[in-house]
This record gives C-alpha cells, sequence and structure tokens, in this order.
C-alpha cells in the first residue's frame, strides 16, 4: 500500500486554541495522525519537556541545522527561532500518517510553496478580548510576552486568507468536532482512497 498522509498546517495567534485542539485530535479516536515537534531557542515553559513539546537548542545549534539542511521551513516569531525538521515529517507522512504542524505564518508560506497539496487551516478567536483572556489563563508567560503576542496578533490574523480551511474556536468541542470533519473528509478524497484501495478496485472493476 501506498498511502500517502496529509501535512497539515495549523496557525493561530498565540492563544487561540491550536495546541490545545491538536492535542485534543490526537488524544481522540482519530488514529493514523501525529504532531511534528519544532526546534526552537526559545526557553523550555514550566512543563514542557524537551522532545514532547520542542526540541529546545541555543541559536548557534539551530544556525548550524540551517547550514546543514536540515530544516522544512523555519521562521523568527517574536523574537525566537522556530523550525520544522525534514525528519519530523518525512518519515511519518509517506508511511500514510497525517501530520500536523503548528507553526506560524511564514513557515505556512514556506510549506505551501515546497508541498501544494498540504492543508492549511486557520483558527480565530472568537473575539481580542476573549483572546487576551485565554493568553492571560494559560498562565505560562510574563506580562510583558503576553502583551508582546497580543501586539503581534493581529499581524498574525491578517494572514487568515492563505488559508484552506478556518476555525473559529469559540466552543471547543464544536471546533474539534469541525476540525475531526475535515480530516475525516481529507482521507476520503480519490488519491488517497485510490492508493489504500487498489487491490479492491482491481477485483470490482476484474473483467
Ligand atoms: P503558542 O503556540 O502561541 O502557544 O506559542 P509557541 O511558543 O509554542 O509558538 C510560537 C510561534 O511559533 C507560533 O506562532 C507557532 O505557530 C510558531 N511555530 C512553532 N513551531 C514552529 C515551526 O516549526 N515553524 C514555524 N515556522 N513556526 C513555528
Ligand atoms: P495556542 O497554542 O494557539 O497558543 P493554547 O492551545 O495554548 O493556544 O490555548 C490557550 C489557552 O486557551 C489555554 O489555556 C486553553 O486551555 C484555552 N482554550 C483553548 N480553546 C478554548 C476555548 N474554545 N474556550 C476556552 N478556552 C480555550
Ligand atoms: P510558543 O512560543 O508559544 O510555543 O509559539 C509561538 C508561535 O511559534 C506559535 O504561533 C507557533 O505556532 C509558532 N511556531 C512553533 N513552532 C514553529 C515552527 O517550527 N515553525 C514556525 N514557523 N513557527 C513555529
Amino acid at each position: 500500500m501506498s498511502a500517502i498522509g496529509t501535512l497539515y498546517i495549523m496557525s493561530a495567534p498565540s492563544g487561540a486554541g491550536k495546541s490545545s485542539l491538536i492535542s485534543a485530535l490526537l488524544s481522540s479516536d482519530i488514529g493514523n495522525a501525529s504532531v511534528s515537534v519544532s526546534h526552537t531557542t526559545r526557553a523550555p515553559r514550566p512543563g514542557e519537556i524537551d522532545g514532547q513539546h520542542y526540541h529546545f537548542v541555543d541559536v548557534d545549534t539551530f544556525k548550524q541545522l540551517i547550514e546543514a539542511n536540515e530544516f522544512f521551513e523555519w521562521a523568527e516569531v517574536f523574537g525566537n527561532f522556530y523550525g520544522t525538521s525534514k525528519a519530523a515529517i518525512e518519515v511519518q507522512l509517506a508511511s500514510g500518517t497525517d501530520v500536523f504542524l503548528d507553526i506560524d505564518w511564514q513557515g505556512a508560506q514556506q510549506v505551501k510553496k515546497l508541498m501544494p497539496e498540504a492543508q492549511g487551516v486557520f483558527i480565530l478567536p472568537p473575539s481580542r478580548a476573549e483572546l487576551e483572556r485565554r493568553l492571560i489563563g494559560r498562565g505560562q508567560d510574563s506580562d510583558e510576552v503576553i502583551a508582546g503576542r497580543m501586539a503581534q496578533a493581529i499581524s498574525e490574523m491578517s494572514h487568515y486568507n492563505e488559508y484552506d480551511f478556518i476555525l473559529v474556536n469559540d466552543d471547543f468541542d464544536t471546533t474539534l468536532n469541525q476540525l475531526s470533519a475535515i480530516v475525516i473528509g481529507q482521507r476520503q478524497r480519490k488519491a488517497s482512497q485510490v492508493a489504500a484501495y487498489s487491490d479492491m478496485l482491481k477485483d470490482l472493476l476484474a473483467e
């Protein structure tokens, strides 16, 4: 079987809920899906585990990885470097697993250029006030960092139109259902089905 997974590019202003949505989707019974673990030069938040939430590296190491052409895409976000390594996605996609990227709009543009069949999903908060409440409620960033992320939110949101799907994350479970529907629908597309059912199709159509 030569099934190829779909690459999902998830973007949103910080605090809109994309990490929570990806994590809830992967804990559901959706099956055959994973999240790409990015490299970052930002410091780990309390509770973040190296290799699970991010590969935490210093700036020199990040630059060496760029030189060695190890990144599929990378960008500077909020003053830190973030990047998706080729290793984080290639094997998974080739084995038919859907892979989720939690990346900013700059990375999304690079990925769409390299892989036009990737599906972009943009998550919007229901309002600016609610976005700020969530950033504060998450309780993991300083006031200064939150103010910086709110200021950046408008420029991140201005890119919503470059994505294939737009979800408004008001009620969490509703949004999660909508995201599942996208993934399930995508799996029934002709290219995936022809690859997955090639033997059955041969039998059905035999003279
Ligand atoms: P949060 O997701 O906003 O809570 O905060 P993070 O610190 O986890 O992410 C900061 C920003 O970096 C977000 O806009 C992410 O989408 C972006 N980001 C994370 N990983 C990557 C990556 O591998 N590549 C790119 N281009 N952006 C990333
Ligand atoms: P992001 O990854 O986009 O920065 P998170 O997934 O960390 O966002 O979510 C930010 C905060 O908002 C978290 O504390 C999360 O529990 C909360 N949150 C996410 N979605 C919703 C929602 N639909 N309603 C209320 N709170 C939410
Ligand atoms: P945080 O520091 O809150 O974990 O992430 C901040 C932003 O960086 C988020 O918008 C997240 O999507 C983005 N980000 C995280 N990893 C990557 C990555 O590998 N590449 C790009 N381009 N953006 C990333």
